[in-house]
C-alpha cells in the first residue's frame, strides 16, 4: 500500500495537479469517450502488455476525425480514395493520442480491443488478448509532438498504477510484435523520451 501511495504521488506530480487515473469502469478520466463496437471479452482477463502504434487517415494527414470514424465503423467511403481499401476492416484501439495531445478512448481496458492482429510477444501469440493498445496520430518517419509524449507518459503511469503487470519491460511497439507485417510506431518514435520520463 505504501508503494502504491508513493507512486500515486508521482503521477500527480507529473500531471501538475491534474490526475490521470483509470476509473473502476476501466475508462480513463482524462479521455474523451468514443465507444467502438470493435471489441470482445479478454479470454483470461489479463492485462499485462502495452502496445504503441501510429495511425493517420488519410496517411500523414492530421487533425481530422477520420480515425475516430474508422474505429467506430463509420468511415465515409467517399471522403478519400484510400478509405475504400480499409473501410471493411473492423479494428479499434483502447486509446488514441492526437497531435495536439488530446486523448480519445474507444474501448474500456478490461475488454479486448482489436489493434494488434496477428502478433507475438515473449512467445505468446494473440497480443490483443492481454494488451492495451495506444495509437499515436502520426506516421513512421515524422517526429511525434511533445504534447503526445507528455500525454503518453501520463497515460502509461496511470495504466501501470491500475494494471501493475504492465512493467517497463512490457511496453512495446506494434513493429516488434508483428515484425514482418507492421512498422509502427516507427523510427520517428523516441523510446528514450518515453522511458526517461517514466523513470
Ligand atoms: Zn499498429
Amino acid at each position: 500500500m505504501q508503494q502504491s501511495q508513493s507512486k500515486q504521488a508521482v503521477v500527480q506530480a507529473v500531471v501538475n495537479g491534474f490526475e490521470a487515473a483509470v476509473g473502476p469502469d476501466h475508462w480513463l478520466n482524462i479521455a474523451r469517450r468514443c465507444p467502438s463496437p470493435n471489441h470482445n471479452e479478454r479470454p483470461e482477463n489479463e492485462i499485462s502488455l502495452l502496445v504503441v502504434h501510429n495511425i493517420s487517415l488519410p496517411p500523414k494527414q492530421y487533425g481530422d476525425a477520420f480515425v475516430e470514424d474508422f474505429f467506430c465503423n463509420q468511415l465515409a467511403l467517399d471522403a478519400h480514395p484510400y478509405f475504400a481499401e480499409i473501410a471493411h476492416l473492423q479494428v479499434s484501439s483502447h486509446l488514441y493520442i492526437k497531435r495536439d495531445g488530446s486523448l480519445v478512448q474507444f474501448v474500456p481496458f478490461n475488454l479486448r480491443a482489436w489493434h494488434a492482429g496477428v502478433s507475438c510477444y515473449g512467445g505468446r501469440y494473440n497480443c490483443n488478448d492481454f494488451s492495451i493498445g495506444i495509437e499515436l496520430e502520426g506516421c513512421d518517419d515524422e517526429a511525434y509532438e511533445a504534447a503526445q509524449y507528455k500525454v503518453l507518459t501520463q497515460v502509461v503511469m496511470a495504466l501501470q498504477l491500475a494494471y501493475p503487470a504492465i512493467t517497463a519491460d512490457r511496453i512495446t511497439g506494434h513493429e516488434f510484435i508483428a515484425p514482418h507485417r507492421k512498422t509502427d510506431p516507427g523510427s520517428a518514435f523516441d523510446w528514450q523520451v518515453l522511458f526517461a520520463s517514466l523513470s
